[in-house]
């Protein structure tokens, strides 16, 4: 079976996240129509991703100011608790990076290397793990193919091996540096591919920049970060 890899990132200023992806093109190849239209659309990637079960996320800091291990529980919680009303999902933290289907996890940039994560990519960076070989489990799954006024925008269920990185230059170390990096994160590893536009929300691409910790919602439709991710999971959890 012929395959390819995509992958979707994002460019920044001076701060930078990176969402990397990788789907099988093949299974959306298989898909041609679209099931039905949504109402609204607020990222530049034609990717959306939702979870159907229970999330658990383990932590695992490092010895900086801001990055170690309570802290990131700080933002784990404030950082699902930010979409946990809004998309009914239920989010618990464990103690343990096998009993967990999400790691929050800060690295200095020689481990971010190590790991095959270019500490180029800047201060975060969420990895939806995707093995090519057919012979393991994948973490992602091809569900749909949905219209956003014409144009097709698919849709994958997420179900595990999720990992949040942190990457740490030395430099900065406070929680309010982190904190809007780590809920712009999250926000990815929930599903929500792409960036938007607008400096005030938190799903622009230059988060760290402006320290966004609050999500845009102008309610059913409207062109806002809530709505876009709310009615994946309205439709399909
Ligand atoms: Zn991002
Ligand atoms: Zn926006």
């Amino acid at each position: 079976m012929k395959k390819r890899i995509k992958k979707v990132g994002c460019i920044f200023l001076s701060a930078v996240i990176l969402l990397i992806f990788s789907v099988h093109s093949s299974a959306q190849e298989a898909m041609v129509y679209a099931s039905h239209s949504v109402s609204t659309w607020h990222s530049d990637d034609a990717i959306i991703g939702y979870w159907d079960r229970p999330i658990r996320v383990y932590c695992e800091g490092m010895s900086q100011n801001g990055l170690r291990t309570a802290n990131l529980q700080s933002y784990a919680t404030g950082g699902f608790s930010l979409w946990q009303s809004h998309l009914g999902i239920s989010v618990s933290q464990v103690s343990s990076w096998s009993a967990s289907n999400v790691v929050l996890r800060a690295v200095d940039t020689t481990t971010a290397s190590n790991l095959g994560v270019d500490p180029g990519v800047g201060h975060g960076y969420t990895r939806l793990l995707f093995d090519d070989d057919d012979s393991t489990e994948d973490n992602m799954t091809a569900v749909d193919i949905v219209s956003y006024r014409g144009t097709p925008k698919y849709v994958y269920e997420i179900y595990g091996s999720v990992v949040i990185y942190l990457i740490s230059n030395g430099v900065f170390t406070s929680t309010d540096f982190w904190q809007p990096i780590a809920f712009h994160e999250i926000s990815h590893a929930l599903g929500y591919y792409g960036h938007c536009f607008h400096q005030a929300h938190l799903m622009n691409a230059t988060i760290a920049d402006y320290g966004v910790e609050t999500l845009s919602n102008g309610g059913s439709g409207t062109d806002t970060e809530v709505p876009h991710l709310k009615q994946i999971y309205d439709y399909y959890t």
